[in-house]
């Protein structure tokens, strides 16, 4: 029978055996856009055995140019990311098993992949839910891999539990986030690169490989062509709340408040109403027919329009606020609208 790992297989330091492994294991993707995607589709071909895909957004054009699973269509029907990569991923690798959460990862979810998951890897855009997934990590004694992009810039770190110094440790030193995506843009070569060391990070852990785990923290410039390694061994702190001696582990702690972010370049605040708010398509659907406000409804979401912002309402009763840059400015209007 012909063989699809053979050339992987003949790789030594992965073999037989640690092909078998990587097969036994499931990673968590948190975050399905540009980092997240890339990995995907690299572990699915890998024939990493499961993976576990959280994305809160949809599909759009302006994600094609950097984000390999998705499609003009899947941008033209708005498809949810989670679902366009599954579809996807399953016509590359049929035998892969895939669970999907289209939702925001918090740290009830979090906590879940991290007791799930042999991994985790990250594909967000932002310090907060990295510090979710690190003290989940932490916690649960599950590794996780860092990876940031902006402009043309790739940062990669994986922190293994009792090892080392974690992310939390390392704040101090790690570049703010003053420059994002939508400040500073962000080219596909820089994308790939950073995740094509998450993803050989991930494969060393997961064959086996242990001792070949980076222990320094990269970070590349694909277009200035820049490389540094940093030291980090000496930067544990015995202090450190997620991996010193006394954990409490503060990002896990979060409160049932409806909770409002501004996501990353794109023009968009996103509302996440607490445990006893929580709007479904049917209520929004009435409120809108009320207010005679147009509305498109797709089996994943309702689209609000009014004056002020373009509002997706999803299934779990999460809400997108488009065109808005003001946390208050979409409060007021969800208040309005839905108080
Ligand atoms: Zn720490």
């Amino acid at each position: 029978m012909e063989n699809r790992f053979e050339k992987q297989q003949n790789f030594y330091p992965i073999g037989i055996e640690g092909q078998r492994k990587l097969a036994n294991s499931t990673a968590a993707i948190i975050g399905c856009g540009a980092l997240g995607s890339a990995a995907a589709d690299t572990l699915a071909r890998a024939g990493i055995g499961k993976l576990l895909l959280v994305d809160r957004d949809y599909v759009e054009l302006s994600n094609l140019h950097r984000q390999p699973l998705y499609t003009e269509e899947d941008a033209r029907e708005m498809v949810p990311k989670v679902e366009a990569a599954k579809k996807r991923l399953k016509s590359v690798n049929s035998r892969l098993e895939i669970e999907t959460w289209m939702d925001h990862a918090d740290a009830a979810l979090i906590e879940q992949l991290a007791q799930k998951s042999d991994l985790l890897l990250d594909g967000t855009d932002n310090f907060e839910t990295r510090l979710v997934i690190n003290d989940a990590s932490m916690k649960h004694q599950t590794p996780w891999i860092y990876g940031a992009c902006v402009g043309s810039t790739s940062m990669v770190m994986p922190f293994l539990p009792e090892e080392g110094p974690c992310f939390r440790c390392l704040l101090p030193v790690i570049p703010s986030s003053a420059e994002t995506c939508d400040t500073a843009g962000v080219i596909a070569p820089a994308v790939h690169l950073t995740a094509a060391f998450q993803c050989a990070e991930a494969m060393k852990w997961l064959t086996g490989n242990e001792k070949a785990v980076r222990t320094e923290m990269l970070r590349v410039d694909s277009w200035t062509n820049e490389q540094h390694s940093f030291g980090i061994r000496k930067m544990k702190r015995p202090d450190c709340p997620a991996c010193g001696a006394k954990r409490t582990y503060p990002a896990l702690n979060q409160s049932e408040e409806t909770k409002a972010a501004l996501l990353c370049g794109r023009d968009t605040i996103q509302l996440t109403p607490g445990s006893g708010r929580k709007l479904t398509l049917d209520d929004g659907e009435k409120i809108a027919r009320k207010l005679e406000l147009p509305q498109k409804r797709t089996p994943y979401f309702l689209q609000i329009l009014t004056e002020e912002s373009r509002i997706v309402l999803f299934k779990n009763g999460r809400l997108f606020f488009h065109g808005l840059q003001d946390v208050k400015q979409a409060m007021k209007l969800y208040n309005q609208l839905f108080g």
